[in-house]
């Protein structure tokens, strides 16, 4: 426990909870007190092989003990073998480095509008996105984003974003004129409450981007690097963007993410038209190959979907069991949604006394992001505690209902 007799010094814009941990074994948070925590939070979907895995540890302390930081005046041998691979296992011809989700966006955004400028188009520079989005917290993606609570305050909203309604084909077509540029859009968005957009949407969007000469961008900040049991979640689909945001999972923990895209929609930016001093930095590009070392390694990802399927069913026993506290089970992977009927803070708040961290979501949803490394003992032991969690709140009502008949 942290900070009970003194206030905190960080600016609060976060509703901490009262907790805090010292070391982590794979799924496992660990307080000091040695309090043993389930983490299907997993640092909001980043620290995808768990905590301290021995591959990405050794990795780490090879690459400090030989160079931190070079900056990207000069090659960075680790950052061009990452790119290559991951070039080698999607649509993509050219990546760029950065150290979040809301920078790989911002390149994004920025790659969007510099195409269609030097196509001579630099009226085109308008991106349609979608409700119940979330991009990251800089101006441009708050306004990609769109969601009113995280724009109040901080003055005009950045010019040309677009939102409709999710799954609204007809307010769609109606969004794109002659100064859009792109469409952007979350395979399943997360923060939004894990609703997935189905592959003959995503292949409509690519038909429509064709025919109107829009690029398309996913945000697959969240469900990338293994987190749908794909290595990204468009690849279940067939269907390909032309540029793609990544972060979160990518680094294990470590902080980085990445613009990936083709080399056409990536031709504006030629040296100098954008830039970062940390993104990509030695220490980064060990642990991103490191990660995935393990993510491409024969069988991982098939394991995840296994997991997944398993995790799926046992949550749909439990939802049964408690129809009063969970109305639906949702999501693809180990990226799922459990919809609750009581309030979702209140769901995190039971699982977390059962010592399972789970992340609330938009649309009364509650997050399970385990690290991708765990197995069915795992799952058993989740799912328990899930069943207990509901039973806490069952309990709960049952003593409120019991207090409103006296
Ligand atoms: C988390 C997230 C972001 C923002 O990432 P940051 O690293 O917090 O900037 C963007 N898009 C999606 C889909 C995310 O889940």
């Amino acid at each position: 426990m942290t900070g009970e007799s003194r206030t905190s010094a960080l600016l609060p814009t976060f509703a901490r909870a009262d907790l805090s941990f010292e070391r982590g074994e794979g799924p496992w948070l660990i307080t000091p007190q040695g309090e043993r925590y389930l983490d299907f939070a997993a640092g909001i979907a980043v620290n995808s092989l768990g905590h301290a895995h021995p591959h990405l540890v050794e990795a780490l302390q090879a690459q400090a003990s030989k160079l931190w930081h070079v900056s990207n005046l000069f090659q960075i041998p680790e950052g061009e073998r990452l790119a290559r691979r991951l070039v080698d296992a999607t649509f993509a011809d050219t990546v760029f480095f950065t150290n979040s989700g809301a920078e790989s966006l911002e390149c994004a955004i920025k790659m969007a509008r510099k195409y269609h400028a030097v196509n001579g188009n630099p009226e085109r520079y308008r991106i349609v996105t979608f409700e119940g989005a979330f991009h990251g917290r800089t101006l441009a993606t708050i306004a990609a984003g769109g969601q009113k609570k995280y724009l109040e305050g901080f003055g005009p909203k950045v010019e040309g974003f677009d939102q409709v309604p999710f799954g609204d084909h007809e307010a769609l077509k109606a969004a794109i004129g002659p100064e859009t540029a792109a469409i952007l859009i979350e395979p399943v968005q997360g923060e939004g409450g894990v609703r997935s957009v189905p592959p003959q949407c995503l292949r409509g969007l690519r038909e429509l981007c064709d025919q109107h000469g829009l690029l398309l961008i996913f945000d697959e900040v969240q469900t990338g690097v293994g987190r749908t049991g794909k290595l990204f979640a468009h690849q279940r689909s067939g269907v390909t963007p032309d540029i793609m945001a990544v972060a979160k999972g990518i680094g294990g923990g470590f902080p980085m993410g990445a613009c990936l895209a083709t080399a056409e929609a990536g031709k504006g930016m030629t040296a100098g038209t954008h830039g970062t001093t940390f993104g990509g930095n030695p220490l980064a590009m060990a642990v991103g190959n490191a990660v995935l070392d393990v993510v491409l390694a024969p069988g991982f990802l098939e394991n995840v979907e296994r997991v997944s399927l398993l995790m799926k069913q046992r949550l749909a026993e439990i939802k049964d069991r408690h129809p009063g506290v969970i109305e639906e089970i949702r999501g693809e992977g180990l990226l799922l949604g459990i919809k609750a009927k009581v309030p979702n803070t209140d769901l995190v708040a039971a699982l977390r006394e059962e010592k399972l961290l789970s992340v609330g979501a938009g649309d009364n949803v509650v997050r399970f992001l385990p690290p991708l490394i765990i197995d069915d003992a795992i799952v058993t032991e989740a799912v328990s505690k899930l069943d207990r969690a509901c039973a806490r709140i069952e309990a709960a009502q049952a003593q409120l209902a019991k207090g409103a008949a006296e």
